[in-house]
């Protein structure tokens, strides 16, 4: 096997994730995100999480990702695009963008393991894990460390080149690889996601109240919807993406290329009356393999009630 250099493994790492369908890559030295832990621990703290308990778990290993994984010593953070230009039928109740297709923790994660198996057969045996949008890392933090983006008032992370809506995933590896660096944040003076929000859950700028925002209503929250909040959730059933809609870097937006994140015709097709009337078995045909599974039957009714 060929020695190559740290610089020669990042090039080659980064080409081939672009080659596989990955937009945006970048790397960070794994460390310990000192800069991030007043900011999680006062977020803690204020119950900005709800009642999302596992966001308060591994406190120090969703800081540290040494302890996830012992001898990492790069995070490599990914951008996968989910942007499309289809849509519901206007009448319908709406779903979120990232969820029309199938899900994407399977999608992202078996090309990551294709990555993970080149890269084996390049640099030799490399120990670490695969995430995709993982409760224990911090992945907006490594990707805005990494110089893929900033991360914008309404929590996303942004790509100057194409907007925010895509899925983020890391490498947590014992490779060494050459970090790169942090962009500044684009965001200036405009608070349009602010402003549009339906529930007001951008507290302040790049503080979201978790426990306020419709994504946590519609797909965390197991108990019934608090009655404050009827009337607010602009018609969505299945997260919110008005926040993303509003941003002016997602008129930058492309549409994606992942055939599997396709919506099913009858999906976009279907009217109020037919999601009102939407029986568990046509549920379980129509979302067999997408992340809308995760609010079962009986939650996605709730919602579609709520907003009667
Ligand atoms: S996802 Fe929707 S509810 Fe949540 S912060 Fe963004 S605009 Fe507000
Ligand atoms: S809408 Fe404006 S303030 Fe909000 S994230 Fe986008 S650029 Fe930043």
């Amino acid at each position: 096997m060929k020695k190559h250099t740290t610089a020669e493994h990042t090039v080659w790492l980064k080409r081939e994730a672009l080659a596989m369908g990955f937009s945006f890559v970048g790397v960070s030295k794994a460390r310990q995100l000192e800069e991030e832990a007043p900011r999680l621990e006062s977020w803690l703290k204020a119950e900005k999480h709800g009642k999302m308990d596992y966001m308060a778990n591994h406190f120090d290993k969703r800081l540290d990702p040494r302890l996830l994984v012992p001898g990492a010593k790069s995070v490599v953070s990914l951008m996968y695009n989910y942007f499309t230009e289809s849509k519901q039928n206007d009448q319908a109740p709406k779903i979120s963008k990232y969820a029309y297709g199938e899900d994407y923790h399977d999608v992202i994660k078996h090309k990551l393991r294709e990555l993970w198996e080149k890269m084996e057969v390049r640099v030799g045996q490399v120990e670490g894990r695969i995430f995709v949008d993982s409760a224990p890392v911090l992945e907006k933090a490594w990707a805005k460390n990494a110089g893929i983006g900033w991360v914008g008032k309404n929590s996303n992370l942004i790509s100057k080149q194409q907007g925010s809506f895509f899925f983020l995933a890391e490498l947590i590896i014992d490779l060494e690889l050459e970090p790169d660096g942090p962009i500044k944040d684009y965001c200036g003076t405009c608070t349009a996601c602010i402003d549009a929000c339906p529930t007001e859950a951008i507290v302040e700028p790049y503080v979201v109240d978790g426990s306020k925002c419709i994504s946590y209503f519609t797909i965390e929250l197991k108990e019934a919807i608090p009655l404050a909040f009827k009337g607010q959730l602009d018609d969505w059933m299945f997260g919110c993406d008005v926040c993303q809609d509003v941003c002016p870097w997602n008129r930058f937006s492309k549409q994606h290329n992942e055939p599997l994140f396709h919506p099913k015709g009858e999906l976009l097709a279907m009217t109020r009356s037919d999601w009102r009337e939407l029986t568990e078995e046509v549920f379980k045909e129509l979302f067999r393999h997408s992340p809308v599974k995760r609010t079962k039957y009986a939650g996605l009714k709730r919602n579609i009630q709520f907003l009667d």
